[in-house]
This record gives C-alpha cells, sequence and structure tokens, in this order.
C-alpha cells in the first residue's frame, strides 16, 4: 500500500482522510468529532468490529437497522441522521471509493448527503492500486464473504468469487463509486485504520 499515494488522491478527490494506527484510536477520533448529534449507520462489520454503535449513543442519538431491527423507520431516521458511518468494499489508491448494496440504504445515504458528515471506515485491507482492482475487490472478495452471513442459495457462497448471479437471493444490486465528495455533503472522510477489519 502506497499510502502517500492513496492520501494525495483521496484529499485531490474532495474527501478528507485520517490515517489511525489502531482501530482504537479510530474510535476516539470518530467520538471527538461526533457528539450531541444523530448518527445513521449502514451495514457494515467493520463498524460492528469497532463497536461504535454502543460508543456513539452514550452522546448521540443513533439508528442501526443491524441493532434496532430492519424497520422503516430505522432505515429512515439513518437516513435523515446529520452523521453517516459506513464502511468500504474497495479503496483505489487513484482516490475512488467503491461499494456493493443489496436494498441500497447505505449507498443512497452515501450518494445524497447534502448537510451531513459521512466517515467512512476501513482497514488497510480494502486498499488497492487502482479503481479496476477496488472493483474487482468489491465483487469478488467483500460480496461474497459479506453474503455468507445471509441464508439463501447463491453460487459464490463454496466459490468465494462472484459469478454476476441470477439467484432470487442475490445480494447484489447496486455499485456505487464515489468519485469525488458529494456536492453539498458537508465533509466526506475516509478513516484509514492500519488493521485488517471487515471483509
Ligand atoms: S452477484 Fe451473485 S454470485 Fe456475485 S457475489 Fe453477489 S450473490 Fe454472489
Amino acid at each position: 500500500m502506497d499510502l502517500e499515494k492513496l492520501e494525495k488522491n483521496v484529499k485531490a478527490r474532495g474527501f478528507e482522510f485520517f490515517h489511525a494506527a489502531t482501530a482504537e484510536e479510530a474510535v476516539e477520533h470518530v467520538l471527538e468529532q461526533v457528539q450531541n448529534t444523530s448518527v445513521g449507520i449502514g451495514g457494515s462489520t467493520t463498524v460492528d468490529q469497532l463497536g461504535l454503535y454502543d460508543r456513539l449513543k452514550e452522546n448521540n442519538e443513533v439508528h442501526w437497522h443491524w441493532k434496532d431491527g430492519p424497520k422503516p423507520e430505522v432505515y429512515r431516521d439513518a437516513a435523515e441522521a446529520e452523521v453517516y458511518l459506513s464502511g468500504v468494499n474497495g479503496i483505489a489508491e487513484t482516490g475512488e471509493l467503491v461499494n456493493i448494496d443489496g436494498k441500497g440504504n447505505r449507498v443512497a445515504a452515501l450518494s445524497y448527503a447534502a448537510g451531513k458528515r459521512i466517515y467512512l471506515l476501513a482497514g488497510k485491507n480494502k486498499v488497492c492500486p487502482d479503481l479496476a482492482s477496488a472493483i474487482e475487490r468489491a465483487r469478488n472478495v467483500a460480496a461474497p464473504k459479506n453474503l455468507l452471513r445471509f441464508p439463501g442459495k447463491r453460487p459464490c457462497t463454496d466459490a468465494q468469487r462472484c459469478f454476476d448471479c441470477r439467484s432470487a437471493d442475490r445480494g447484489c444490486c447496486i455499485m456505487q463509486i464515489l468519485m469525488f465528495k458529494p456536492m453539498q455533503s458537508n465533509k466526506v472522510e475516509l478513516i484509514l485504520i492500519d488493521e485488517e477489519l471487515g471483509y
């Protein structure tokens, strides 16, 4: 990983960048910046591993369907929150950020971010040399691993690579590439953690 190149390219695309040496440093950084506000969280194993839901709840109103239940009002409140947290499936050293989503709640919140602050948390395992390899990673590494959490029949379950299936249980319906900070968002910050986290 070329950290210097990644930081330069991420910043050139209007994103902010924070490099955390450890998971705890990343958590402390988020807790310092997110206080007394509303927070929505998209499906993210990384955010879960960091324990941010419980930590943020100490000083914020937090909405996450993984903890509060997959109810329409939870998705709505998460989407309308002032701060939104998500992981990233693939990070290109050229600065683009790739996510794959099933329902679209996560990528919708990251796309229309007017008036919001967004924090994207990712381990170093998400970093790839360029956009093509970041997409490849999102499709063939992150998606098959993530889908092991759900019941259903998919060709990627055993092979752990994507077949662009037509399964009724397909979990990959939308791929988003953040090429630049969305217009009118207050900030989009990539927090890169020097540990292996998430898928
Ligand atoms: S598109 Fe289908 S095969 Fe590919 S990762 Fe998603 S569910 Fe698996």
